[in-house]
C-alpha cells in the first residue's frame, strides 16, 4: 500500500519499526507481566531522536508534525501498545506548551522534552472525567507564584514524568473560562503522587494520582502567560493528539492482524492451514479493511492538522473513534483466529486485546467523540 510518505517520513517509520522489532518485542511480555515502567526503552527512543520528532528544530526537535508523531506511535504500538503509550503521552504533555506557551516557555522546556525528559498532561479529576471542565483543583495567585490545591487522577506518565501540563481553576465563578494551564515540574514542593493504578491493559504505563497541597508554582509557568486559556489549550491539544490515540489503536490493530495472519498460515487443522478456510479468510479480510480505513482517516486527520486546517476537531475525533473501535474488534477477532492459544499469555494477542480497550476510553470516551462530531456537523463547522 502506498501512503505517499516523504523520504523523511519513510526514514522515521523505518527507524521506529526497527527499534520496536529489536528493542521492544523481546521485552513486551515481561513488561506486561511486571508492570514496570520501560525507562530503558524511553531512553532508547530519546537517543534516536524520536521524542522530538514533531517539535520544531528551533526547540531541539526534528521539525516534523502530527503526521510524523502518528507514524512513530503506530510503529511502536504495532509491537507494544503499552510502551507506545508511554511515548505518546509525552506528546499530550508537550502540546499545551508547544501550541500555547510563550516563546520563553518553549525555549525553557521543549529542548528538555526533545532530549528525553518525560511529560504528562493532567485535567481529569474524580468529578471531572467526560465533564472535563468541572475541574476543582484551585490555583490562587500569590505574588510571583500560584498556589495549587487539588488532586488529579488517572494521569498517564504520572510519577515518572518530569514536566506536567496541569489544568486548574483560577476563577471558579467562570467555569471552563476560568481554567488555566500550568507547567509543573516533578519535585516542586507541595506536589506529590498518590495512588498508582493497577490496570487491565497498558500495564507498563504508569497511571497515577497527582496531589497538590499548597504547591507553589512560579507565575512564569502559567502557560501562555494568561489566565482563563486552560480549556482552549486543552481542546487545541486534543485536536492534535486524538489522531495520535487513533495511531495507538491502529498500531495495536495492525499488530494483531500481523499475528493472526502468521498464525492462520501455519496452524494446521483438518490437514490444511486454517487460512484455507473461507470463514477465517472472511475474518482476515474484514480485519484488513478496518485497519486500512482507520489508517487512511488518521493520516488524513494528521495531514489536515499539519496543513493548518482551521477546525480539525471532528476529523480528529472521527479518526480516534474509527481506529479505537477497530482495535477492539480486530484484536478480539485475532484472539478468535488463534483459538485457545489466543487466550493464553504465550501469544501476544490477548495482551493486544487488553491494551486496545483503553483507546475507546481516554482523551474523551467514544461517546464524547461522537458528541463532538455531531456538534461540528450540526454547526456546519466540521473540516
Ligand atoms: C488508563 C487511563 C489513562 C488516562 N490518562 C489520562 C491522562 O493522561 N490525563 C488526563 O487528564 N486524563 C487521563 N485519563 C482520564 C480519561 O480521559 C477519562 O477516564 C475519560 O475521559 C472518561 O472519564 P471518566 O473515567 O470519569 O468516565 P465518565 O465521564 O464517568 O463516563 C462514564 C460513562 O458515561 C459516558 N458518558 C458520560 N457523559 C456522557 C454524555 N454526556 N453522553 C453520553 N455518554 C456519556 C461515558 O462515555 C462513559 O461510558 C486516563 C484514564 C485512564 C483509564
Amino acid at each position: 500500500m502506498e501512503y505517499f510518505f516523504t523520504d523523511t517520513q519513510k526514514e522515521i517509520r523505518d527507524l521506529a519499526r526497527r527499534f520496536a522489532q529489536e528493542k521492544m518485542k523481546p521485552v513486551r511480555a515481561e513488561l506486561d507481566r511486571t508492570g514496570e515502567f520501560p525507562f530503558e526503552l524511553m531512553k532508547g527512543m530519546a537517543d534516536l531522536g524520536l521524542m522530538g520528532v514533531y517539535f520544531p528544530e528551533d526547540y531541539g526537535g526534528l521539525g516534523g508534525g502530527i503526521m510524523e508523531m502518528c507514524i512513530v506511535v503506530e510503529e511502536l504500538c504495532r509491537i507494544d501498545g503499552a510502551a507506545g503509550l508511554c511515548y505518546a503521552a509525552c506528546g499530550l504533555g508537550a502540546f499545551p506548551i508547544l501550541i500555547g506557551g510563550t516563546e520563553e516557555q518553549k525555549r525553557r522546556f521543549m529542548p528538555r522534552l526533545a532530549a528525553g525528559e518525560l511529560a504528562a498532561f493532567a485535567i481529569t479529576e474524580a468529578n471531572a472525567g467526560s465533564d472535563s471542565s468541572n475541574v476543582k483543583t484551585r490555583a490562587r495567585r500569590d505574588g510571583d507564584y500560584y498556589v495549587l490545591n487539588g488532586t488529579k487522577q488517572f494521569i498517564t506518565n504520572g510519577s515518572v514524568a518530569k514536566i506536567y501540563s496541569v489544568i486548574a481553576s483560577t476563577n471558579p465563578s467562570r467555569g471552563a473560562r476560568g481554567l488555566s494551564a500550568f507547567i509543573i515540574e516533578d519535585g516542586t514542593p507541595g506536589f506529590t503522587y498518590g495512588k498508582i493504578e493497577d490496570k487491565m491493559g497498558i500495564r507498563c504505563s504508569k497511571t497515577a494520582e497527582l496531589v497538590f497541597q499548597d504547591c507553589r508554582v512560579p507565575a512564569a509557568n502559567l502557560i501562555g502567560g494568561k489566565e482563563g486559556h486552560g480549556f482552549i489549550h486543552t481542546m487545541r491539544t486534543f485536536d492534535r493528539t486524538r489522531p495520535g490515540v487513533g495511531a495507538q489503536a491502529l498500531g495495536i490493530a495492525a499488530g494483531a492482524l500481523d499475528e493472526a495472519l502468521e498464525y492462520a498460515r501455519t496452524r494446521i487443522q483438518f490437514d490444511a492451514p486454517i487460512a484455507s478456510f473461507q470463514a477465517v479468510q472472511m475474518m482476515l479480510a474484514d480485519m484488513a479493511i478496518q485497519v486500512e480505513a482507520s489508517r487512511n482517516l488518521i493520516y488524513q486527520a494528521a495531514r489536515a492538522a499539519d496543513a493548518g486546517a482551521r477546525n480539525t476537531s471532528a476529523i480528529a475525533s472521527m479518526a480516534k473513534v474509527l481506529a479505537s473501535d477497530t482495535a477492539m474488534k480486530v484484536t478480539t477477532d485475532a484472539v478468535q483466529i488463534l483459538g485457545g492459544y489466543g487466550y493464553m499469555r504465550d501469544y501476544p494477542v490477548e495482551k493486544m486485546m487488553r491494551d486496545a480497550k483503553i483507546t475507546q476510553i481516554y482523551e474523551g470516551t467514544n461517546q464524547i467523540q461522537r458528541l463532538v462530531i455531531a456538534s461540528e456537523l450540526i454547526k456546519g463547522t466540521a473540516w
